[in-house]
């Protein structure tokens, strides 16, 4: 599309609206207001355009959401039906609407087997709250009340409520707020390049990083441990990838101690790692009693999440249960659910799903290698449709650069100035692009890349840093 083409936007009186009244989520408002927020005014395939007319690839799916890009008419019609025929109504009081139901029925088709419930959220973060509530409330009617304490790890993304954020273990953001709540405790990350000793093999590794499960259930006491949540693949944290050898090692000690295990698939659900669920990956391969999930249901276009519970947890909570008291206004709102159901019946009608496997994500593996050859690149590695490289100051040595410099948020910038949208998380620069990217737009894609290392080691040259 021609920047003519584009709606006309007052992209200055904008940034000042915005520094004026709108508070970003996880920003440092000064400072966002200094520079000015860049404003996103139109989407169309695996693209996007600013208010300046500029072209930029989404390389992170909007945020590890958009699987199915942008411009779907057939999700804008589902939405656009399901409001002009009832645009909301709850699902309290013994009521339902048709989309909630089809979708929490059409659920259990694509999910792994032995899942047949749906409970609706609007986001991840809620979903995650609900499983906090749900894991308890099993482990009560199971008459093991004090089972209670959930196990996560350092550096995983859990969602931004109380709840979510204690799950999750990011340190900056327990900082701010007294977290974890208690009853939560976190192991470290299975992330070799922090965490591997010298000469360890990855599946050495992989072994090594389960075991500190088991030594923190043997701290808590089996008897007061509830579950074990963990993503297959951290997103947020950085793209870390775990060796293959630690699901199914988390997998032996959740199930010899008796644990839940929750596996959080906001982001590699509704195949992002080409199956529909990322505990499906032979490189994962875990079984897990509770999936939480948001983001790719709806390819991002509304928002809606929830959480697939297995039969283990199911069958207590409707045999045993009485009410359940938890829930959203919006949990199951039609109008999402709707949009839902054209977003799953277009991954599975268009084959999606299979062509990230056998396709699209090894073409997208091969090109991402090709970045390895570049001074500043090591590391590189990636999963289905995620993907991940460091950034060093000096390869051979694997030595980083000095965290204050900001290294990755300045190859971020170069980035986005050379029309294409990669993450920074400390040293790593990951991606995680819509599912149906072609072979032509992974190639331009890693062009645009490229260049950004080129322009980011330069400007390290010209100030002496490297
Ligand atoms: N879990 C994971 C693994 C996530 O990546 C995210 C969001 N990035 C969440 C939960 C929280 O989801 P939401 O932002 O929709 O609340």
């Amino acid at each position: 599309m021609k920047p003519n083409d584009l709606p006309q936007f007052d992209t200055a009186a904008l940034r000042a609206k915005d520094a004026a009244h709108h508070l970003h989520p996880f920003t440092d408002t000064k400072s966002l207001n200094a520079a000015g927020s860049r404003v996103i005014v139109r989407g169309e395939g695996v693209r996007i355009w600013d208010s300046e007319g500029n072209e930029i690839i989404d390389g992170m799916s909007g945020l590890w959401c958009v699987n199915l890009g942008y411009g779907r008419q057939d999700l804008v019609d589902a939405a656009t039906h399901q409001m002009q025929t009832l645009p909301f109504y709850n699902a309290f009081f013994k009521t339902t609407t048709a989309p909630a139901t089809e979708l929490a029925a059409l659920l259990p088709q694509v999910a792994p087997p032995g899942f047949n419930h749906v409970f609706f959220t609007n986001s991840g973060s809620e979903g995650n709250d609900t499983i906090i509530r749900l894991v308890r409330r099993y482990w009560d009617l199971m008459g093991q009340p004090q089972r209670k304490t959930i196990i996560s790890r350092h550096n995983a993304y859990h969602g931004s409520t109380l709840g979510g954020a204690s799950l999750g273990g990011m340190s900056g953001m327990h900082e701010q707020g007294d977290l974890p709540l208690p009853g939560i405790t976190h192991i470290d990350q299975p992330y070799q390049l922090q965490h591997g000793k010298p000469g360890e093999s990855a599946h050495d590794f992989g072994l090594r990083a389960a075991s500190w499960l088991e030594a923190k259930i043997l701290e808590v006491g089996a008897d007061k441990v509830a579950a074990f949540i963990g993503e297959p693949v951290q997103g947020a944290g950085g793209v870390i990838i775990p060796p293959a050898s630690y699901w199914p090692e988390i997998q032996r000690i959740c199930d010899k101690y008796g644990l839940l295990l929750i596996s959080d698939e906001v982001i590699c659900g509704f195949g992002r790692l080409g199956h529909w669920f990322g505990c499906q990956h032979p490189h994962i391969n875990s079984k897990p009693d509770l999936i939480t999930f948001a983001k790719g249901v709806t390819s991002g276009y509304l928002p809606l999440g929830g959480v697939l519970v297995g039969d283990r947890v199911a069958k207590v909570l409707i045999e045993q249960g009485g009410d359940f008291n938890h829930g959203f206004t919006y949990s199951g709102h039609p109008t999402c659910c709707a949009v839902a159901i054209a977003n799953v019946s277009a991954l599975r009608n268009e084959g999606v799903v299979e062509r990230v496997a056998t396709d699209t994500a090894p073409y997208l593996k091969a090109q991402f290698a090709t970045l390895a050859d570049h001074p500043l690149v090591g590391d590189v590695d990636s999963l289905g449709m995620v993907a991940g490289l460091v950034l060093y100051k000096d390869n051979a040595s694997r030595t980083l650069f000095d965290a204050d410099l900001g290294v990755g948020y300045l190859c971020r910038d170069h980035c986005f100035k050379n029309g294409v949208v990669m993450r920074a998380v400390e040293e790593r620069m990951i991606i995680a692009p819509p599912l149906v990217m072609t072979h032509a737009e992974i190639d331009e894609m890693i062009r645009r890349i490229r260049r950004s290392l080129d322009d980011t080691l330069a400007g390290l040259r010209a100030q002496g840093l490297v």
